[in-house]
């Protein structure tokens, strides 16, 4: 494949949120946030899914400009130790925790396919919930991992505009567009039950970014009927490099941003985590998004063990305990919820034996 599919570009489907979200909108903010609190109410009711970030391992081979890991930054390098991880997921345990996304840069030999299988399948003895945030897979190793205890992936795009991912992804396995791009696919495919899409806001010009991530998720919903989708925010964060962004992405258009996926895509769940400040996930809470990460570590471990003085992969800005966090949820009249699923379920989807 060399140019972009029919599926990404074709203005046809996107047309609703185009005009939703428009520097030259006739859709107040107030009037979205107002449809969006009624459509989240209807299909979600007030509830707020938890989970936690557990970095595995910051190796990476990858050099992708704006990330605290790639492999020209200067911090030391190390990953996780079996019972490291079951005392990092004992003591996210103890904060209430039970659904984990376990992360690791691009595939290494230190920490490459058969070590994070070997974490999954720890994660999954202790978790309800186990999710992945890595490297690009195999149908072959995604259905492994899916067997292992792993319900859902998160892989970004980070950008669909193919001349600035060629520039930001300067060397390593991320440079190929088109790999990451059929990533998702690839991963329902083999039985994994929900994929995670998003765009790093502040990379390209945002309304196109959203528009070709909103038609990713109509193009795999369709494909994939069985499938949950959910869909991130990512703000650009100071990280280690002192990557700055060429596009800055302020509160006004990320809300705007929330409230017309939350419009155009009424059963994804629309996720935003700590890199965002206090005041704005208690803002969003309600009126559109519906799942946040908490308590989130972005140095390798950092539940159980402190001791370590790497960089964290950005900044995190939300820095509430759960506790703080789930209170400032309950103010709100929203019930947070750590455990919506059971570990019977952990299979493979049926797709993955169709
Ligand atoms: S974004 Fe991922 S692949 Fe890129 S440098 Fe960071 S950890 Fe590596």
């Amino acid at each position: 494949m060399n140019s972009l599919p029919e599926w990404l570009t074709s203005e046809e489907n996107s047309r609703q949120l185009a005009a939703m979200l428009a520097p030259s909108s006739s859709f107040s903010l107030e009037a979205l946030a107002a449809e969006s609190r009624a459509v989240t109410l209807r299909r979600f009711g007030r509830t707020m899914t938890l989970y936690a970030p557990l970095y595995l391992s910051n190796y990476c081979s990858s050099g992708c400009a704006y990330c605290g890991f790639a492999s020209d930054r200067q911090t030391s390098r190390r990953r996780l130790e079996p019972r490291e991880i079951e005392k990092e997921l004992i003591a996210m345990k103890k904060l209430g925790i039970s659904d984990v996304l376990l992360l690791t840069g691009e595939r290494t030999a230190s920490a490459g396919f058969d070590y994070l299988l070997a974490c999954v399948k720890i994660a999954a003895g202790q978790m309800q919930r186990v999710a992945v945030e890595a490297f690009p897979m195999s149908v072959e190793e995604y259905r492994e991992l899916a067997l292992g205890g792993c319900t859902g992936i998160t892989i970004y795009q980070e950008t669909y505009n193919r001349e600035n991912y060629e520039k930001l992804h300067r060397w390593g396995p991320k440079k190929n567009f088109f790999d990451r791009l059929e990533t998702p696919a690839r991963a329902l495919e083999a039985g994994i039950k929900t994929v995670g899409l998003g765009v790093l806001l502040g990379l390209s010009e945002p309304v196109e970014d959203a528009l070709r991530l909103y038609r990713h998720v109509r193009h795999l919903s369709r494909t994939y009927w069985r499938a949950g989708i959910t869909v991130s925010f990512p703000r650009m964060r100071p990280e280690p490099g002192g990557y700055t962004p060429p596009f800055s992405i302020d509160d006004h258009f990320l809300a705007r941003m929330i409230f017309a996926f939350r419009i155009a895509l009424p059963d994804t769940e629309l996720v935003l985590s700590t890199r965002e400040s206090p005041a704005f996930r208690d803002g969003m809470a309600g009126l559109g998004i519906t799942r946040m990460s908490i308590e989130s570590r972005t140095t390798v471990g950092g539940y159980h063990d402190t001791s370590h003085n790497e960089k964290g992969q950005f900044d995190v800005y939300d820095n509430r305990t759960a506790k703080e966090f789930c209170n400032a949820l309950q103010k709100q009249n929203i019930e947070p919820v750590f455990k919506n699923w059971e570990p019977v379920y952990n299979g493979p989807s049926s797709a993955a034996s169709a």
